[in-house]
């Protein structure tokens, strides 16, 4: 996902004189749950998704639709070697149906880095997104990974993420708690094979943009891709299927933990609310297995508006940035999210907090929010 990814490394340094305890046998990639899974939901509509939903460098879940003359998709994946996964999944699940459309929920990089290997496969797909998600896939400042082929600017992506696998080794031997170290260790693994999935990667704009909504129409299956307010990003997209009666949310819904770069607090929690609205029977987070219930958006709607009215207060006492975020203080909160592991502990400040605090605090104060992931 994670242009910052390389900052919240970093950040996340931890040292330890503690020696690590040996393992048996090893786990590996596939035993993390990385890779991608087929999942029936509804007539017509499945997701696929990472087997296990959180990781260092996660994949954004991707859904498929089944109209009478193809498959719309919701997402692409999230990198080349991700795509390449997708595309034998819907050949495998959905033998002799082509791709007609693919609709990006948003910029961030996984979830449409997959579009190049779904455009190999299906060429005449249409590239859909909405205006705002659009201009920004068409800015080659706006992802780290270039719009036409770069040999040089793809050896350092390439570079870049193994570089991480070996912060990963060195971290996970000094961590201190089991959980740590388990985290690391499968970092260690992970960035390996992610470094391969990102050999070739590029920015890809979509060819079509709407600015309310847009419906590829269909006896069994219509499909309306909406835009319902800023929330995760500047452009989220949300998808719905009357006929399912599913919805596909994006990253306005993540699980286990929310993400919260570049966010808008109030504006998110307004669309939070249109969504339980449509009373959908499942909801498609943009990572994690899909819900059949309101619960989580419920408890991401609270979390969102506990940090928020906390830094306003904060604003209002006359703190500074660093000072707000420090007073923020959601440990009942938090543990409805991480279940008290230290590992999602972790990942719950650098992904949730630390940027949405930065947001809260920018609205408090009437200052724009900065799409960016941190990096
Ligand atoms: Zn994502």
């Amino acid at each position: 996902m994670f242009a910052g990814t390389r900052r919240t490394l970093l950040l996340g340094a931890g040292a330890s004189l503690l020696a690590p305890p040996a393992f048996a046998a090893e786990p590996t990639l596939a035993d993390d749950g990385y890779f991608e899974v087929w999942e029936e939901l509804a007539a017509g509509v499945a997701v696929i998704r990472q087997a296990k939903p959180f990781h260092l460098q996660p994949i954004g879940n991707v859904t498929v639709i089944e109209q009478s003359d193809g498959l719309v998709l919701v997402d692409s994946g999230g990198s080349p070697g991700s795509g390449r996964r997708i595309v034998k999944l819907i050949r495998g699940n959905r033998p002799g149906r082509p791709v007609k459309a693919v609709i990006l929920t948003h910029w961030h990089g996984d979830h449409p880095l997959g579009l190049g290997e779904i455009l190999k496969a299906w060429p005449d797909a249409r590239t859909i997104a909405t205006e705002a998600t659009k201009a920004h896939l068409s800015d080659p400042k706006t992802m780290n990974t270039p719009a036409a082929p770069d040999s040089e600017a793809n050896a350092k992506v390439v570079a870049k993420f193994k570089g991480f696998a070996a912060y990963c080794r060195d971290t996970a031997a000094k961590a201190e708690s089991a959980a740590e170290k388990a985290g690391w260790a499968a970092g260690a693994r992970l960035f390996p094979q992610y470094a391969q999935d990102m050999d070739g990667a590029l920015t890809l704009a979509p060819r079509e943009g709407f600015t309310e909504r847009l419906v590829i129409d269909d006896a069994a299956a219509p499909v309306e891709a909406l835009f319902l307010g800023r929330a995760n990003t500047d452009g989220d997209a949300v998808v719905w299927l009357p006929r399912q009666r599913v919805i596909v949310t994006g990253d306005i819904l993540v699980a286990p933990i929310p993400f919260g770069f570049g966010s808008y607090p109030s504006d998110w929690l307004a669309v939070l609310r249109r969504i339980r609205d449509f009373q959908a029977d499942v909801l498609v987070p943009g990572h994690g297995a899909p819900m059949r219930d309101d619960r989580y958006l419920s408890a991401v709607r609270a979390l969102i508006e506990a940090t928020r009215d906390q830094v306003k207060a904060s604003v209002a006492a006359g703190l500074d940035a660093q000072q707000a975020r420090a007073a923020v203080t959601l440990d009942a909160g938090a543990s409805t999210f991480t279940g008290g592991d230290p590992w999602l502990k972790r990942w719950f400040a650098s992904y949730f907090t630390d940027p949405f605090v930065v947001s809260a605090w920018k609205e408090a104060k009437g200052e724009p929010i900065v799409q960016s992931l941190g990096g």
